[in-house]
């Protein structure tokens, strides 16, 4: 994906925030009127560059009209309010993935100062830096993990919604059982063990979906 690169008015704007002190720099600037111009560049930029698919369900929502879709920050912009203008911290996502991944932490590293620019510095897909068929595959609304990455990222933005609204189910995994084991791999440095079993979990709720809507 092509990073948006800032023109007319929002260069401005943005090397004006970018030259800031850390303390000074709010994430609720991103709301600020006079910001609205660089959120439509970044909307815009993104919407076409992911060929209106949404960065982490990659659910098709045609339409341009920048209300349909969120900025997206990758790494929070609450969590780190200095990668907030980063162009390879943003995309495009739609509304439902973006409200239920919040302000959860996606870094391996927090602590670390300067932009974590490569795959292995995040415990998710990342829009820039990983190739998304590699880590998750959907058949129908069902999405089937490959990878770590891809489980963290299905209970990161609670991808198996798609699956279970298909069979009428709540949208929300059913099992307590479940959600500890997936809650397990978005902490950092899950074990072999604890993968394997988060693992085994999603493959039996997937299963239990799968079966459901093949018999209706
Ligand atoms: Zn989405």
């Amino acid at each position: 994906m092509i990073p948006v690169v800032y023109s007319g008015t929002c260069v401005e704007i943005v090397n004006d925030y970018d030259a800031l002190d850390a303390h000074a720099q709010d994430h609720k600037y991103w709301s600020d009127e006079k910001v609205s111009p660089v959120r439509k560049q970044i909307k815009d930029h993104y919407i076409a560059q992911q060929k209106r698919l949404c960065c982490y369900c990659r659910k098709e929502y045609p339409t341009n009209h920048n209300g349909v879709w969120d900025g997206e920050h990758v790494i929070s912009k609450a969590l780190a309010p200095k990668f907030m203008f980063e162009p390879r911290n943003l995309s495009a996502s739609c509304k439902d993935c973006n409200g239920v991944k919040l302000d959860k932490e996606v870094r391996v590293n927090p602590a670390l100062k300067k932009f974590p620019d490569e795959s292995a510095h995040y415990t998710i897909v990342h829009p820039h830096f990983d190739e998304y068929g590699h880590h998750l595959k959907w058949l129908d609304d069902v999405v089937i993990p490959v990878t770590g990455k891809g489980i963290a990222l299905i209970a990161m933005c609670n991808l198996i919604r798609f699956g279970n609204a298909a069979i009428g189910a709540d949208t929300t995994p059913s099992t307590p059982e479940y959600e500890r084991q997936v809650g397990k791999l978005v902490k950092l440095n899950s074990t072999e063990d604890e993968y394997d079993m988060a693992l085994a979990s999603i493959e039996t709720h997937l299963k239990k979906v799968v079966g459901s809507s093949s018999e209706s």
